[in-house]
């Protein structure tokens, strides 16, 4: 039979208790001095050893063959209390003995008087579900307490617990156990199981069970039956299903809200945590089309719980529908995209920084941009304005000409101006060039085959206005770009080569951080 990973290495004395130092300390000192008290409020999240060391303390308490303070685990004491079967050491679950018959039961428990020198010990997990009557059997005994008996009241709300009863126990906070305790103690149990597990596997474990140790050790159990040679991130991900709501949920506010700041900070904390680029495109395309069912009225369909829904219907409240339908497909082109990119976590990057700046506000600003940019355009070619910076166009009798060539001669001081504004529309725009001056005096420049993506990119009202200011800037002239993609494979032959970029300038970009 197979023995859970969480009963076998359940702590067995008062130093195997994780986490929870000071707690265990002070229980400690109540041992050695003898100083007991009649009850023990044990209040925290769930999985942080409030029963754990609720059964350790019982044991202490009764052990027949004590080391120093920590109870033996080998008496018959404590082969008892493990095991359930004593009859002075009563564990009760709140949850699931809400019944007349289990409160007389408890009653009659309270009234049976326990033998010479040995405690009675009443364990109650999840304290605050208890019936008032139960409530009051406790406060009765709580009032007259008999020699030796010791209530230890366990519960995930104290606020819950009566205050007649809370107010005469001796209260113990338990916290939740740190990432570092949590992946400690798991690497631990592998070791001694045996189960080959990485580090970042181990992160996403205890990332992904919120400080509840016993959950990561039931996780772990779970993967090691499931994975026959060794546990990887992957898995993990696979048996948890998908990144932490919350992170997902944060970083779709910050897409909606163009702030691209907070968006690329998030997406970087959750890589270095340990979720593949992929699954955070993945998850991020499910969040915005459950959005998008929950604004079609249709969160019916939706498996997810009745609060998340609430969240993101609040959230959807952002956007029109159309908006995140065109989301949803960026994403969901980008998701096929991933597998076959070389660099997943440049194209996760330049996605996420793609979705801040289609937010509505700015979306709206690009576009007045644009519409005046296009205006001054056609009077400014008329009046054939020249620039200061640019005397060499002076009296010129071909502004058009002239203007590419002034272009075409300083595009790599236009990308350097925008990489050092957008390293997103940097990269992009690395894979044109200028090809011409069409007939309506836009500046038409040309992606190569295959290089649609970037076109698209560029195509972005932000990233054409920017580009369009650099170009004004270098050049003097306001003028309108417009992208194509080039028929054949090779480089237009006319026009300038432009740069390849390398691994080292992505990361020089990048802030030396390119993960892929
Ligand atoms: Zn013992």
């Amino acid at each position: 039979m197979h023995i859970s990973l969480y009963r076998k290495y359940r702590s067995k004395n008062f130093d195997e208790i994780i986490g929870q130092a000071p707690i265990i300390t002070t229980l400690k000192n109540a041992i050695k001095s003898g100083k007991i008290s009649h009850a023990y409020l044990f209040s925290g999240p769930r999985g942080t050893g409030k029963t754990s060391t609720a059964r350790v303390f019982a044991k202490a308490l009764n052990c027949s063959n004590r080391n120093g303070v920590n109870p033996c685990d080998k008496c018959e004491q404590c082969k008892k209390i493990t095991l359930g079967t004593a009859v002075n050491v009563i564990e009760i679950d709140a949850a699931s003995n809400r019944k007349i018959e289990d409160i007389r039961d408890l009653k009659d428990k309270i009234a049976y008087k326990t033998l010479e020198g040995i405690y009675k010990v009443y364990i109650i997990d999840e304290v605050h579900m208890l019936t008032n009557e139960a409530f009051n059997a406790i406060l009765k005994t709580l009032e007259e307490p008999p020699a030796n008996t010791v209530f230890i009241l366990a519960t995930t709300e104290p606020q819950k617990v009566p205050i007649t009863i809370a107010s005469r126990c001796q209260r113990f906070d338990f916290g939740r156990i740190s990432s570092r305790e949590i992946i400690n103690h798991l690497k631990k149990i592998a070791k001694e199981e045996k189960i080959k597990i990485g580090e970042a596997a181990l992160e996403s474990i205890s990332r992904a069970c919120e400080g509840s140790l016993r959950d990561a050790i039931s996780l772990l159990d779970q993967l090691s039956s499931f994975c026959t040679d060794e546990i990887k991130i992957e898995n993990v991900i696979e048996v948890l299903g998908t990144s932490e709501p919350q992170f997902i949920f944060d970083l779709a506010q910050s897409l909606i809200q163009g702030d691209e700041k907070k968006a690329v900070s998030l997406t970087d904390k959750a890589i270095l945590e340990g979720v593949p680029s992929p699954q955070i495109i993945k998850d991020l395309l499910w969040h915005f089309r459950n959005m998008l069912v929950v604004k079609i009225g249709s969160e019916e369909i939706l498996e997810i719980p009745k609060e998340q829904i609430d969240l993101i219907k609040s959230q959807s409240k952002q956007l029109q529908s159309n908006e995140i339908k065109e989301i949803v497909k960026k994403l969901s082109s980008i998701d096929s995209e991933m597998r076959y990119h070389s660099s997943p976590r440049l194209l996760l990057d330049i996605t996420i920084v793609d979705l801040c700046s289609r937010n509505a506000k700015s979306q709206k600003i690009s576009e007045i941009k644009l519409n005046a940019t296009e205006n001054n355009f056609n009077n400014k070619i008329e009046s054939k304005e020249e620039t200061k910076e640019n005397p060499t166009i002076e009296n010129s009798t071909n502004p058009t000409t002239d203007v590419f060539t002034t272009i075409k001669a300083n595009w790599k001081e236009i990308l350097e101006k925008i990489k050092s504004k957008s390293p997103f529309g940097y990269v992009s725009l690395s894979e044109a060039e200028p090809y011409q001056i069409d007939k309506n005096g836009r500046l038409i420049i040309s992606f190569k085959k295959g290089f649609s993506f970037h076109k698209s990119r560029i195509e972005e009202p932000q990233n054409k206005t920017l580009l369009e200011e650099c170009i004004k800037s270098i050049s003097g002239k306001e003028i309108s770009v417009s992208c194509i993609i080039s028929e054949t494979q090779q480089t237009n032959p006319k026009t300038i080569q432009s740069q390849s970029i390398s691994v080292s300038d992505l990361e020089e970009i990048f802030d030396g951080n390119v993960i892929a």
